[in-house]
C-alpha cells in the first residue's frame, strides 16, 4: 500500500529535530526507515511529519567509556556488528546485531531505531534488558538516562516522550560467558522466539524475544540459577510470567516449549 500523505524536515541537529517534534502533532523521528516505512505503507502508522535524522553522523559511534561501551543511537546494526570495541568488550551486542535481518536491513537500520520501536520481537531490545543497559534521552529540557528495566512500558510503546530523541545506549562490559539464541525458519526472519544469557555480577541474566508484550527478563530463571540450578531443572521457568503470542509462525504453546529449549541451551553455552 501507499502510506497516507505527510510532510517532510530534515533535521540538521538533535536540537533541531526535538524542535520540530515540539512544533508539531503526531510528528515520528526517521532514523533507518526500516520499521516505521513498513508501518506506513501497512498504514498502522499515520505521522504527519516525518523528522528525518538519519544524516546526523554525529549520533554514530560507538566509543570505550572505561567500564561501559557508549553506542550512538543513529549506529547502523552493521557498524555496531563490527565494531571491535563491542567485539572485545560485550560481544553479545556486537553478535545480536550481526543476525538482525539480512545485509540491507543491517546496513540501514539502526540500534537506537530498534530500541525507541520498542517491538518485542525485536533482537536488541531483549539483550539489552540482559545487559541492564541504560538509554540517554534528550528533550527540551535536557537530557535524561533511563534504565532498560524501566523503558520498556508496552507494545511498542517506551519511557521515551513525544517530543526526545533517543542519543545513546551504554551497555556494561561483560565477555564472561554469553549466549544469543535466535529461533527462525529463515535465516534472515525475525524470531519466533529469542533468548539471550550473560553471566553478570556472580548470576546469569536472561532476556526473552517475542514472549510477550514487551521485551522481558527471564526473572524465575535467573533466581533458580542462583540458587544453584542446573541449566536444566533452571530452564523450566522459563515460560513464567510470559504471555506469548499466537500467530502464523507459531501458537503461544509452540512458544511456551521453545524458550525452555532455547533457554536450557543458552545457559549451558554462557555457564560453558
Ligand atoms: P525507524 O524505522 O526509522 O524508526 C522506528 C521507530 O523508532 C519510529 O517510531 C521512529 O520515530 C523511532 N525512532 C527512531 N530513531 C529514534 C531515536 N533516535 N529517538 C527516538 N525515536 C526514534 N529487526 C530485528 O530486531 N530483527 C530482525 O530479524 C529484523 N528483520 C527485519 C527484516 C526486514 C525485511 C525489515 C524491513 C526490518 C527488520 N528488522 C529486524 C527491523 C530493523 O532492525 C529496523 O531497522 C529497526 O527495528 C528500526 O530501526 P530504524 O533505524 O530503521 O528505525
Amino acid at each position: 500500500m501507499i502510506p497516507a500523505p505527510f510532510e517532510y524536515v530534515r533535521a540538521g541537529s538533535v536540537d533541531e529535530a526535538i524542535a520540530a517534534l515540539g512544533s508539531r502533532d503526531d510528528a515520528k523521528l526517521l532514523a533507518g526507515g526500516h520499521s516505521l516505512l513498513p508501518a506506513m505503507r501497512l498504514r498502522v502508522a499515520r505521522p504527519s511529519t516525518l523528522i528525518d535524522i538519519g544524516r546526523l553522523t554525529d549520533l554514530s559511534y560507538v566509543r570505550d567509556d572505561g567500564d561501559t561501551i557508549a553506542i550512538g543511537a543513529l549506529t547502523r546494526h552493521h557498524d555496531v556488528a563490527g565494531s571491535e570495541a563491542l567485539q572485545t568488550g560485550c560481544p553479545v551486542v556486537a553478535h545480536a546485531a550481526s543476525q538482525i535481518g539480512d545485509p540491507q536491513v543491517r546496513h540501514m537500520g539502526t540500534i537506537g531505531g530498534s530500541v525507541a520501536h520498542g517491538d518485542p520481537a525485536g533482537d536488541m531490545p531483549s539483550v539489552l534488558l540482559a545487559l541492564d543497559a541504560s538509554f540517554v534521552a534528550k528533550g527540551p529540557g535536557g537530557e535524561r538516562t533511563i534504565e532498560a528495566g524501566a523503558f520498556f512500558t508496552s507494545l511498542f510503546e517506551t519511557a521515551l516522550a513525544a517530543d526526545e530523541v533517543l542519543t545513546e545506549i551504554k551497555v556494561p562490559k561483560t565477555a564472561a560467558g554469553w549466549s544469543f539464541m535466535k529461533f527462525n525458519r529463515r535465516m534472515q526472519d525475525w524470531a519466533m522466539v529469542g533468548v539471550t544469557a550473560i553471566r553478570m555480577n556472580g548470576g546469569v541474566n536472561v532476556g526473552l524475544t517475542n514472549m510477550g508484550f514487551t521485551p522481558l527478563r527471564a526473572a524465575g530463571v535467573e533466581e533458580a540459577v542462583a540458587g544453584g540450578a542446573d541449566p536444566t531443572t533452571a530452564a523450566r521457568r522459563a515460560d513464567e510470567g510470559t504471555a506469548p503470542p499466537s500467530d502464523a509462525f507459531a501458537s503461544a504453546e509452540y512458544r511456551r516449549e521453545l524458550v525452555k529449549v532455547l533457554t536450557k541451551r543458552a545457559l549451558e553455552e554462557a555457564m560453558a
